[in-house]
Order: C-alpha cells, then structure tokens, then sequence
C-alpha cells in the first residue's frame, strides 16, 4: 500500500482558510478524482468519488474500505481508505509563499489518485472574517467582502497526490 497525501494551493486576495465546507474532514464531503492502475497503469475514464462516511466491505472480507474500483482495463481491483486528522486549510501565509496545503491523506491498494477536481462545497473566509461558500468548479472566485469593504478573490488552482510516509512523532502518527 501506498500513502497518498492531497494538497491544494491557490492564489488568495483577501482570502484566508479555503476548505471543504464542513473542513477537511467533513464525513459527507465528496473528494473527486480519477484513478490509475497499478497493475495495467492505465487511467479510470470516470472521475471516481471518496467521503469517509461511504464505507464498504473489501471483497476478501479483511476489512473496509472507502472505495473498492475494479479496473475497468484488467482484473485488478484497487482499494482506499481516508485517513482524516492529517488536514488543515489553505491559509493566507501558505498560499503567499507559494506553499500547498494537505486536505487529506489517502491509503490506496492496487491504485494510484490522480486528477484531483475541485467542485462545489467549499468554504473560506476573509482575512476581516467574513464567510464565504464558494462553489470551485470554475476554477475561481471573485466577491466582494461588504463587512469589511474589500474585494476577495481567488485563482490558480492547483493540486497534486503525492507519496508520503507514516511516522510516529511523539506519540502520534503523521504523513510526511
Ligand atoms: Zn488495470
């Protein structure tokens, strides 16, 4: 098994804290992306979705999973499951330095995520703290804070999955 860690960045004006709407561990936020086989390489045509309340038994009865994917080219099958309290939002600070934030982590059998989709769900704030929902399907966001009389906006999304391994620190388990 593989340890996938999601994260994001964006360009931020005004804007601070960019998450899914109920954070990142949100049980009914779906994660959208597609994924690749590891046994034929090839990529799913269909963008597949993850949440940690969708749960379903593994096909060799040794556990659960938050997906379990045939491959649609061989007979391999992939399998995920979320570890959630590895998130933290899309801060300001980050975002200014050029910096990416991990959302999630994905532990995936069989199957590598790839082509991570940004919908509709999301929430951040102004850096006055107004809240905002923010629907990401277009890519970007333009608004204007009327509490705190400054345009907020957001682009230049970016994602990627990348490897990273589990470690004990002090007692806790992180992915780095
Ligand atoms: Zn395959």
């Amino acid at each position: 098994m593989v340890f996938y860690a999601l994260l994001v960045g964006a360009e931020l004006d005004g804007l601070t804290n960019l998450q899914p709407a109920g954070g990142c561990d949100d049980p009914t936020y779906p994660y959208y992306f597609k994924l690749r086989c590891e046994g034929c390489t090839e990529t799913s045509t269909k963008t597949t979705c993850v949440s940690l309340d969708e749960v379903v038994e593994l096909s060799n009865g040794k556990g659960t999973a938050n997906l379990v994917q045939k491959c649609k080219f061989c007979p391999r099958e992939g399998s995920i499951v979320m570890i959630p309290g590895q998130g933290t939002p899309l801060t300001s600070e980050l975002s200014q330095k050029g910096e990416m934030a991990c959302l999630m982590v994905f532990e995936c059998r069989g199957c590598e995520p790839t082509e991570f989709a940004f919908g509709n769900g999301w929430k951040a704030e102004s850096v006055h703290g107004t809240k905002f929902d923010i629907d990401l399907s277009e890519g970007e966001f333009d608004e204007y804070d009327e509490s705190g009389g400054c345009p907020v906006s957001l682009s230049k999304l970016q994602s990627t999955f990348k490897v990273v391994k589990k470690q004990g620190f002090h007692g806790k388990t992180r992915y780095v």
